[in-house]
């Protein structure tokens, strides 16, 4: 535990921050850069690896084009400590909704407790990925999931898409954009509208997907091995098999879902269906990117400052 939280923050949660931001990765990174920048008592909580930690570098943030995930991660904690922000490394394991204004935070085994007037979660995503050898040693260098972030690295490639179910098709024609020489590999699941893929000219392979193969010293890709077949000597693989919410903390405050993602929804001030508490970054639906995700975390801090200044000139 960072020593500075000893001497700043509540153990009995009698003392309130102005805002604990849950996540800091570049959602909750941004918004307690701005909240530090408000001069608001902010707390925000770290546990685990952020969404990107296996990505080489961070592709498309404009004017840190390539940066590495931790050197963007690592500037940032700086950039909020240096503004007074405090960032703390602990497990969030369980929140509490005490009123509209008063959050209760709990961390680690011990159960410590801190307690905010608002709360913003940026918990960000997990991703579902392939469960075969070699998933690993390519993963972030030619094994991608996110055709925004890494489709432009792959033009006129050799690409094997592993996906299935009703986005694969989707998927796959998206990354049209960049090469026509695309494999769809459904791994024995079902696709929805495969007829399309026929017009468009991608090649399916259906079998079991037991292996990937190639230089794992330089993370090059070489080619898919199947458990019956000729191996798919291809560049790149991008898969989309899905994702989930890094945490459940949304339930135990009822923060309602978008319908049609299931990602948390919230208005135009990134609030959440829960008046004070805010979310911002994957865990919304809008695009997975890193600069949507500090950009989302910008928008929480500026609202969450606007609404404790208004909740003062009640009083
Ligand atoms: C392989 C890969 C490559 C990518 N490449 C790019 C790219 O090139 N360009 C781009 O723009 N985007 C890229 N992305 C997407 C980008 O990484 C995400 O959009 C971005 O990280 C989302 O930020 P976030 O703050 O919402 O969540 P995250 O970055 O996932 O951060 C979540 C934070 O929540 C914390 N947390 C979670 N649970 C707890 C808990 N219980 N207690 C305390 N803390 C907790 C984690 O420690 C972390 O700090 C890539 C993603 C992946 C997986």
């Amino acid at each position: 535990m960072n020593s500075s939280i000893e001497k700043h923050g509540p153990a009995s949660g009698r003392d309130l921050y102005d805002c604990i931001v849950i996540g800091a990765g570049p959602a909750g990174l941004s918004a307690s850069l701005f909240l530090a920048r408000y001069l608001r008592r902010t707390l925000t909580f770290h546990h685990n690896s952020p969404r990107n930690e296996y990505a080489h570098g961070v592709h498309g943030f404009l004017g840190h084009h390539g940066i590495r995930p931790n050197e963007l991660l690592a500037r940032g904690r700086d950039e909020v400590t240096s503004h007074g922000g405090l960032i703390v490394e602990a497990c969030v394991t369980a929140v509490e909704a005490l009123s509209a204004e008063h959050f209760r935070v709990f961390i680690g085994d011990d159960k410590r407790v801190f307690d905010a007037r608002r709360l913003l979660l940026a918990t960000g995503l997990r991703d579902l990925t392939p469960n075969c050898p070699g998933f690993r040693e390519f993963y972030g260098a030619s094994v991608f999931h996110c055709p925004d972030c890494d489709g432009y690295e792959i033009r006129d490639k050799h690409v094997a898409v592993l996906a299935h179910g009703n986005n694969a098709v989707g998927f796959t024609e998206n990354l049209l954009t960049w090469t026509r020489h695309i494999t769809l590999l459904t791994d024995q699941h079902e696709i929805s509208n495969r007829a399309k893929l026929d017009a468009l000219d991608v090649a399916v392979r259906n079998e079991p997907v037991v292996a990937l193969e190639g230089d794992t010293s330089t993370g090059q890709l070489q080619r898919v091995m199947f458990a019956e077949g000729e191996a798919l000597e291809c560049d790149a693989l991008f898969f989309n098999l899905g994702t989930e919410l890094a945490t459940d903390f949304h339930e135990t405050l009822g923060c309602r879902l978008d319908p049609e993602c299931g990602l948390l929804w919230v208005d135009e001030t990134q609030q959440t269906s829960i008046k004070g508490v805010y979310a911002a970054g994957d865990i919304t639906p809008h695009s997975q990117l890193a600069v949507v995700a500090a950009a989302e975390g910008a928008m929480a801090a500026i609202h969450i400052h606007r609404s404790l200044n208004d909740v003062s000139k009640q009083l």
